[in-house]
């Protein structure tokens, strides 16, 4: 049983246990006084992290739930996956505002928005006196890593934030939730950096022929988005260092291939920084296949409509994304018919389906889309809306009005590329300098942007710290 499957079991189980009152879930409130007003938090990621860390806490009764205890910095993902980062660079714990935030590590099942309650599912191991509702499976993805075990809980609420974010797109092509691996969280670039070395410690058996070495380090990477762009980038500088340092009969056998559907590589840019992009991989041995269609996925090899079979050492999934599958399950309000996220109002409230603002929930992120408004599913977006919400909470808890839409601020996009080269594009901003960059200064860009929105003083002082020792003594490829 896949993971989305458990996952309906496990709602399905839960309704079971709302209609039986012999099995009804806790109900918990928060622990502070009730003369400050509730608000729940869903999602640690981009939107809720920094609504926690902006929201004042000494006015709110703030409650954060999350499957996971840390937020995860997704830009560094890709360098974390190679090991031009450690992990611990792209992770911030959520418990960082304890005590005066409530954090529950837990998923959010379902939204009673007229009761004003949440069904929880804690997302940590079941106790020795709990039965499982679903048995845990060892994939990396978040969906998949800690799904809803134990007893579930509910709680309630007097203002909400969702800000669960969105899944991994599949497009339901078989075989991708059980032989790809997606770039998600930190747990996916580390199951990614494991597997990397794996191929190589493989490859390297004497019992191998050429022919089986070289399948195993076949790196395809199906996606040519930003994250599909940007860790092929990360892993070419992987090879063409360290690789080629440490296994030298085998560097010259390894080989990427990119994959996309479209006629081109990173749509959302400009065509010129987009053409610049294929060139450059291109030219450093990156096989970018275009309107190419993967049909289905399995152990070791994919099976491509214009090519046939193609095997694989590792996969990397990222071809967008598909909604939370507790969006999926909420009725009561309005979605956007294709992307199924939630719609808001330009204040980022959700929209009733007889078209009333809920005055109590808003939304954020990825998993939420401003009727009049599409931007992308972008960490910018998600930050600058949860800065925006966190004003306005702010304002309401003091009892003043807080009238003012969300603006959104176009600061443009970075992509790395590889090799100390990278692409900036805000050529279609709408206010401002219309800029375009590509190379050594759009890397510069690249770098320091992240650097500056490096949230710790523990990671501005450790991400520098780690690009420079990996750049003196290079990454470190032992595997444990
Ligand atoms: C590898 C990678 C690189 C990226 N690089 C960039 C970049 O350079 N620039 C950029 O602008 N954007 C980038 N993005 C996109 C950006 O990360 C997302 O747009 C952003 O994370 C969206 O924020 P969010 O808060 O909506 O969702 P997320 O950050 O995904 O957070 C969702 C949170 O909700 C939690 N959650 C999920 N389900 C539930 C539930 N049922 N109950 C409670 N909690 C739940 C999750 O555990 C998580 O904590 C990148 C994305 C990836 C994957």
């Amino acid at each position: 049983m896949h993971a989305t499957q458990q996952r309906s079991v496990r709602l399905r189980s839960l309704l079971n246990q709302r209609v039986c009152p012999v099995r009804a879930t806790q109900l918990f409130s928060t622990s502070a006084s009730r003369d400050k007003q509730r608000l729940v938090v869903l999602g640690s990621g981009w939107g809720g992290y920094q609504v926690l860390r902006s929201v004042d806490k000494k006015r709110w009764d703030v409650t954060v739930l999350s499957p996971t205890n840390a937020f995860n910095f997704t830009p560094l993902l890709a360098s974390c996956a190679v090991g031009t980062l450690e992990f611990r660079c792209a992770v911030e714990p959520v418990r960082r505002y304890s005590p005066q935030v409530t954090a529950y590590q837990a998923w959010c099942d379902a939204i009673d928005f007229k009761e004003k309650t949440l069904t929880c599912m804690p997302a940590t191991p079941p106790l020795s006196f709990e039965k499982s509702s679903a048995p845990p499976v060892e994939k990396t993805t978040t969906e998949t890593k800690f799904p809803g075990t134990g007893t579930p809980f509910t709680l309630k609420y007097d203002k909400l934030v969702i800000a669960v974010g969105a899944y991994s797109q599949t497009f339901n092509v078989p075989g991708v939730k059980e032989y790809a691996h997606f770039l998600k969280d930190v747990r996916d670039a580390r199951s990614i950096r494991t597997r990397i070395l794996e191929c190589f410690e493989q490859a390297n058996q004497p019992i191998l022929s050429d022919v089986q070495r070289r399948n195993l380090l076949h790196f395809c990477i199906v996606g040519g988005g930003p994250t599909g762009v940007e860790f092929s980038a990360e892993l070419h500088d992987l090879l063409h260092a360290e690789i080629a340092q440490h296994y030298p009969g085998l560097a010259r056998m390894c080989k990427i291939t990119l994959y996309d559907v479209a006629p081109f590589i990173l749509g959302t840019f400009d065509r010129s920084l987009s053409t610049y992009a294929e060139e450059k991989f291109r030219r450093d041995g990156i096989d970018i296949k275009t309107k190419h269609h993967v049909e289905r996925v399995e152990k070791d090899k994919m099976i491509v409509k214009e090519q046939g079979e193609v095997p694989f050492g590792m996969l990397v999934w990222s071809t967008g994304l598909a909604p939370n599958p507790l969006i999926q399950t909420i009725q009561s309000v309005q979605k956007h018919e294709k992307t199924q996220s939630l719609l808001t109002d330009e204040h980022l409230n959700v929209i009733t389906q007889d078209g009333k603002v809920d005055p109590d929930v808003w939304a954020i992120g990825d998993a939420a889309i401003i009727k009049t408004d599409i931007l992308p599913a972008t960490a910018q977006v998600a930050n600058q809306k949860a800065n925006y919400l966190a004003k306005k909470l702010n304002r309401i808890v003091r009892g003043k009005e807080h009238d003012k839409p969300f603006e959104f601020h176009n600061q443009g996009s970075l992509a790395y590329l590889g090799d100390w080269k990278a692409i900036y594009d805000r050529s279609n901003a709408e206010s401002g300098i219309k800029a375009r960059e590509t190379g050594r200064l759009a890397w510069l860009l690249w770098r320091s942007a992240y650097f500056t929105m490096t949230l710790s003083l523990r990671n501005k002082i450790l991400v520098p710290t780690y690009w420079f020792l990996n750049w003196i003594f290079g990454r470190d490829l032992s595997r444990f």
